[in-house]
């Protein structure tokens, strides 16, 4: 990745970007900066398992916090930015601050403000739970296939039917929008209790990493020199044909590639085969953009304002051949065709 040279980072920067946070949460959303809290998401943070913190500690300080206050800056977007931050090119981490909160506002899934070194990356509040139920609605109605093809292979039939899971899916959606929560279906031990949390985990990622890619462009419009890769991917996106939808696509690209790089110290944080969570990696910017259409077909109903993302089947073709040109496999190909069918009808049947 290229990035120009800059001064050094100063922890006033970060300082002044989280000033800049609370004036958004202050003039736009009338909020005061003690409505906020730094608090992690409870249904969140035990399974990722680290963060030196004791749970139950944990818990008190949410519960002590949450008595009728909305819980806005979260806590959880920041360690997710921080594992980003860790596989960027170590030029970005040093020179360029990112400040990551939520903002309860239903026009947006994320969106990035800010310019040269100093970014502020706003998430619609709710987003990371509603990502993270529907990973485990995803994940309980598939069939899976685990272990080598033959004799060692092991299928699990689906935990939840297409008509519940479908259900599920559309009350989540229609509580996001109003920052109302919904706790996440409970599923006995198999491969939703055991996958789901990893899954959400890649999605998320993918959403912050989007956002980055953002930041990433408009640095390269200070100085256009590029790499090969990045030429190319410049090149693909420039087929599309609104040109707002080609940043995007820049985004999603470079966003798959940072994910990519984030797989093995996943594999090592949620005690799963590296293979198995390089295929989520791989899947899950997909499934976001098939929920992401669905979440802003909703928002259009209530009369908000029109994406600047291209359609999702312009995304995910323009993906795809990224990471089938950077070596996936035309069966790993096949698969992600497969859970986008999947996620399709789930996300789909829901506006039926
Ligand atoms: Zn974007």
């Amino acid at each position: 990745m290229w990035l120009p040279r800059f001064r050094r980072f100063r922890t006033s920067d970060m300082e002044d970007l989280s000033h800049r946070y609370l004036g958004v949460l202050r003039k736009r959303y009338r909020l005061s900066p003690d409505a906020v809290s730094n608090a992690p998401m409870v249904e969140l943070w035990p399974e990722i398992g680290e963060g030196g913190r004791d749970l139950d500690e944990i818990l008190e300080e949410v519960a002590s916090k949450a008595s009728g206050q909305p819980l806005l800056l979260n806590h959880y977007w920041n360690v997710l930015l921080g594992h980003l931050m860790e596989v960027v090119d170590p030029a970005f981490a040093a020179n360029v601050a990112v400040f990551i909160g939520e903002v309860p506002d239903g026009r947006f899934n994320a969106m990035t403000t800010g310019s040269g070194r100093r970014h502020l990356v706003l998430v619609q509040r709710g987003l990371e739970l509603f990502l993270y139920r529907m990973a485990f609605i995803v994940v309980a109605s598939m069939r899976w296939r685990l272990g080598e093809p033959g004799e060692g292979e092991v299928v699990v039939e689906p935990q939840i039917d297409m008509a519940s899971a479908a259900a599920e899916v559309h009350a989540n959606l229609a509580l996001l929008g109003t920052g109302r929560h919904r706790m996440p279906p409970e599923f006995p031990p198999g491969p939703a209790r055991r996958f789901a949390p990893f899954l959400a985990y890649a999605m998320q990622q993918f959403v912050i990493a989007h956002e980055l890619g953002h930041i990433v462009q408009a640095l390269w419009r200070r100085q256009p020199a590029k790499t090969e890769r990045e030429s190319t991917m410049i090149a693909r996106a420039a087929r599309l044909p609104v040109p707002a939808w080609r940043e995007e696509a820049i985004c999603d690209m470079f966003a798959a590639d940072l994910c990519e790089r984030l797989v093995p110290a996943s594999a090592a944080r949620f005690e799963l085969p590296e293979a198995l969570v390089r295929r989520f990696v791989v899947e899950a910017p997909h499934i976001v953009f098939l929920f992401m259409q669905a979440l802003e077909a909703a928002a259009l109903l209530r009369g908000r304002g029109a994406s600047t993302h291209p359609p999702v089947t312009e995304r995910s073709s323009i993906l795809i051949e990224h990471q089938c040109a950077h070596g996936l496999s035309p069966e790993e190909s096949g698969r992600v065709a497969e859970r986008c069918l999947h996620v399709a009808e789930l996300a789909g049947s829901a506006w039926r």
